[in-house]
């Protein structure tokens, strides 16, 4: 047993936001106390949470765990050690590892090295077969087998008929489909946002008009075909507008089914990190500009962007040293996640903790359908602890990679607990 005392437990599942202690048992949230009652101490292994957050544990559904194929760069287990120093219970990992996840084999081996781990590990499968954009896999089964949705994340779907083949069968088969929107087409070079940026490097760079084009198209296959839909790492104020009004259109035919991702860094960072950190700041979609990282704190705080997803993207530093053109796109961001969301969001004043949380737990637990994303009694014991006040510099990361633009910056905010089922997987040395 766990008694987590003296904690400001915030639970939007719940509409808690309040000094309650809670009692953890074989596993389960077994009861919040108001008090200690009658509970012998002794028998229970007591967490003083003392000006601390206790919450659900945060879940990220968009992570690279690079494992099987890339695990120079990152595996399952050190990608699950990074998680759970982030304050994650349960990730959701994409399926363009090598061999992608599009076949039974992979997909058992990705789920059965994740339950070896401390970390609740899912998967999705691709959408279509070596995300070719070709031929669609075999959904029913790859969902059957333990896959938690489908995407082809990486790389946009470009072939229209068949993309709404896809979303079809999601529909039918009610899970996610997450999509990538970045239409090869518009994109000279891409990582880098066509602008002032590129035209720093001399280089033509993504321009938003990729994003905007295919964003559009997939909100009306979404609309048409009533799939649960995943806009992936949205990084276009235009993106998020049209967001908005396709919510408000499925909600007039009675749908919810429209979902919005957003990154840490595209709500921290603008295209001036990549001008001052080259290839750590590479990513696709591209860093944009102030009025786009305005606009996605907007869609956060209105809730058109339900979700912050770290879209943790390891790469080694021999890759991250090439030239800004031939580099791969990416960051980590699971060890950072938290602390930016109460550093550039909370603390700001532009986000209320309770909003952070349900964007990084709630949400994202419940367009997956999985057991996380709450403190109510009899719930599975996901729970995360940490110091909003406090602050420590980043870097040090047990991932694997370390490719991160924030190395060294100061922020706020330190996960001093993770628990899994009631287990503590993590503690703050
Ligand atoms: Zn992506």
């Amino acid at each position: 047993m766990i008694l987590i005392k003296n904690g400001l437990v915030v639970d939007p599942a719940n509409g808690i936001e309040q000094q309650v202690n809670i009692l953890v048992k074989n596993g389960k949230i077994a009861k919040l106390l108001d008090k200690d009652g009658d509970l012998n101490n002794n028998e229970c292994n007591v967490i003083d949470a003392s000006g601390c957050i206790v919450a659900p544990g945060l879940v990220d559904v968009h992570v690279h765990f690079r494992d099987p194929g890339f695990t120079y760069k990152e595996d399952i287990e050190t990608g699950a050690k990074a998680a759970i120093k982030g304050g994650f219970t349960s990730v959701v990992l994409m399926a363009n590892t090598k061999p992608a996840v599009d076949n039974e084999d992979t997909l058992r081996y990705v789920i059965e090295k994740g339950r070896k781990t401390k970390l609740k590990i899912y998967t999705c499968a691709t959408v279509t077969k070596g995300m070719a954009g070709k031929e669609l896999t075999d959904m029913e089964m790859l969902l059957q087998k333990g896959a938690a949705g489908f995407t082809d994340d990486g790389i946009p779907i470009m072939n229209e008929g068949l993309l709404e083949q896809a979303m079809a069968k999601t529909a039918a088969l009610k899970v996610p489909i997450s999509l990538h929107e970045e239409n090869p087409e518009c994109i000279i070079n891409n990582g880098v946002n066509r602008g002032e940026a590129s035209a720093h490097f001399g280089i033509g760079g993504s321009p938003r008009e990729a994003e905007i084009s295919l964003i559009q198209r997939d909100l009306e296959i979404a609309l048409k075909t009533g799939a649960v839909l995943n806009i992936q790492h949205i990084s276009t104020k235009e993106g998020v507008e049209l967001v908005r009004q396709a919510k408000k259109r499925a909600a007039g035919m009675g749908m919810s089914n429209i979902h919005a991702e957003v990154t840490p860094h595209h709500f921290s960072l603008t295209e001036e990190a990549v001008i001052r950190f080259g290839t750590l700041a590479k990513m696709n979609p591209p860093l944009r500009e102030e009025a786009d990282r305005q606009a996605v704190i907007g869609g956060l705080k209105d809730g058109t962007i339900d979700i912050i997803a770290t879209d943790h993207a390891p790469h080694s530093v021999e890759e991250k040293k090439k030239p800004l053109t031939e580099a791969p796109s990416g960051i980590i961001g699971l060890e950072t996640a938290l602390s930016l969301g109460i550093t550039n969001l909370v603390d700001k004043g532009c986000l209320s903790l309770e909003t952070l949380i349900r964007a990084m737990s709630v949400n994202p637990a419940a367009m997956y359908g999985l057991s996380a994303g709450t403190l109510s009694e009899g719930a599975d014991a996901d729970i995360v602890i940490f110091d909003m006040a406090a602050s420590q510099t980043a870097g040090s990361f047990v991932s694997k990679s370390a490719n991160s633009p924030f190395t060294g910056q100061t922020l706020k905010g330190v996960v001093k607990y993770t628990i899994v089922n009631g287990e503590i997987v993590y503690k703050l040395p």
